[in-house]
């Protein structure tokens, strides 16, 4: 999927130094583009498109990326100095991601060559000056990134930028399958769907359950047979109760089949609605996520949505991306961890060992025991991001974890696991999110950085958090009562 979009270079130039140094900037940029291609640091292809040199070109470079469903964004740089009142028309109808690549085609001054032409044709250092300037004036969202282009480093950074602003490719299109309603009573998990199709473009929308069981009934024992071999091949089978799997996979058949149907790629179920279904979805919701559905529990589809972005963006790397919940602290001192857990459903594409389906009772939901994987967390940094709606506003919490092998292997408790530990440290990060109001349901992501996420988020027009190493409950409260402010005046 990642494959399926590019993004255009633009580089900005003028007619004041004639056609050989025009030439030499397009060759360059050309060249340029072709060897970050080869590079294999970027997650998607550049295309370089022209050489700006008038308000008519940019202009027609805008309108063009704007309708183009492959751009994924644009990304500028200004070899030469490129006067910015042309670039006004353009940029302000621009509808896709921005990013200002502040770079220098020559890594060294070269002391000896350099003269007044070398200096005119090498003048990034404050053509870039010029071209933000015009961004900042015009408020745009926008990333910049400064450095030597064939750093690898500066490549890495701008591969993840190109991932974010897949993200807001795939927000765009993302529609969002509800099996039944919300939670009766929870509040975190509700918001407004009008709203966030507006800002994220998210299509958000009930289908109901009774539907999704003649959809099961539907299903072929040879349908079941072949997504039972997959299950074998992918998973560790310890239980005993076979019907119990094979009726998982009737319903993850089913679901999936309501989903590609229709579009969608992000679904949430409850289990206070599970009408004509024998078991909560355990196992079906989780080999869904492993194929890259975003899913969210209790009917929370902003974590859904949240959860197939991120998927989204992350193709490709080895980490994972999981639908997860804060469920259980342990205080004790000198060893303070979060144990993050979930009914059921928790994506294996983060697991340290191979996932193992196993068949227990579950004491809500008042259905037949389900089968569901069991399986730990792997170890190392990782993120947690919960989207929740403010009125009038969304706000991201996005909050730095270090997670860890988990220090006991708690028997009796058969669900998949992951412990943590929060930044900047347990009592102070849980008074950080709970100040911010971050919701118990998370997106955890060992792929995905807090810098990608702010991107997405500013890219969005929506409100930032970030909780890190760095942060404290005091400074927080105070960026977010100044924060409230200045949303509400926009
Ligand atoms: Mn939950």
């Amino acid at each position: 999927m990642l494959k399926d979009f590019e993004f255009w270079f633009v580089v900005g130039s003028q007619y004041l130094y004639g056609p050989k140094v025009l030439d030499t900037v397009a060759a360059r940029a050309a060249e340029m583009a072709n060897a970050m291609n080869a590079g294999g640091k970027l997650p998607c292809k550049i295309v370089y498109k022209v050489t700006a040199k008038t308000n008519g070109e940019v202009t027609e470079l805008v309108r063009e990326a704007n309708h183009n469903d492959r751009c994924a964004g644009v990304i500028t740089w200004c070899h030469t100095f490129s006067p910015s009142k042309m670039w006004i028309n353009g940029l302000s109808m621009l509808q896709k991601p921005y990013c200002h690549l502040a770079t220098q085609y020559g890594e060294a001054i070269p002391n000896a060559q350099i003269d007044m032409d070398f200096m005119n044709l090498n003048q990034a250092a404050h053509g870039d000056r010029e071209h933000g300037f015009i961004a900042a004036r015009l408020r745009l969202p926008r990333k910049v990134i400064a450095g030597y282009w064939k750093d690898e480093a500066v490549q890495l950074r701008l591969g993840n930028w190109m991932r974010a602003a897949v993200g807001v490719a795939v927000s765009r299109n993302l529609r969002v399958m509800r099996f039944g309603d919300n939670m009766r009573e929870v509040a975190v998990t509700e918001g407004d769907k009008v709203e966030a199709q507006i800002k994220f473009g998210w299509q958000v929308n009930t289908w109901p359950v009774g539907t999704l069981a003649e959809t099961m009934d539907a299903v072929t024992e040879a349908e079941i047979d072949s997504l039972m071999a997959e299950y074998r091949r992918a998973y560790d089978v310890a239980a005993n109760n076979e019907q119990a799997i094979r009726y998982q996979a009737r319903e993850e058949i089913a679901m999936k089949k309501m989903m590609d149907e229709q579009g969608c790629k992000a679904f949430s179920n409850t289990f206070q609605d599970l009408y004509g279904m024998k078991q909560l979805p355990g196992l079906a919701s989780q080999h869904l996520m492993a194929q890259g559905y975003g899913y969210g529990g209790e009917g929370d589809w902003k974590v859904a949505a949240m959860t197939a972005v991120m998927k989204a963006m992350s193709e490709g790397q080895p980490g994972g991306t999981a639908f997860m919940e804060d469920y259980t602290y342990h205080l004790v001192k000198g060893e303070e961890f979060s144990l993050g857990a979930h009914m059921l459903e928790v994506c294996p594409s983060i697991a340290a060992n191979k996932p193992r389906i196993e068949v227990h009772p579950l004491g809500i939901g008042d259905r037949e025991d389900p089968a569901r994987l069991v399986f730990e967390g792997r170890a190392g940094k990782a993120i947690v991001v919960s989207m929740v709606d403010m009125g009038g506003r969304f706000r991201l919490i996005c909050q730095d974890i270090e997670c860890f092998k988990p220090p006991m292997d708690m028997p009796n408790l058969p669900v998949a696991r992951v412990t943590w530990r929060p930044m900047p440290s347990l009592a102070a990060g849980i008074e950080c999110w709970i100040t911010a109001g971050g919701a118990h349901h998370t997106t955890l992501s060992y792929d995905v950085t807090a810098e990608q996420m702010r991107d997405w988020a500013a890219m969005m027009g929506i409100e930032f958090v970030h909780i890190s190493k760095d942060s404290t409950p005091e400074k927080l409260e105070d960026d977010l009562f100044l924060k409230d402010l200045a949303w509400k005046l926009r």
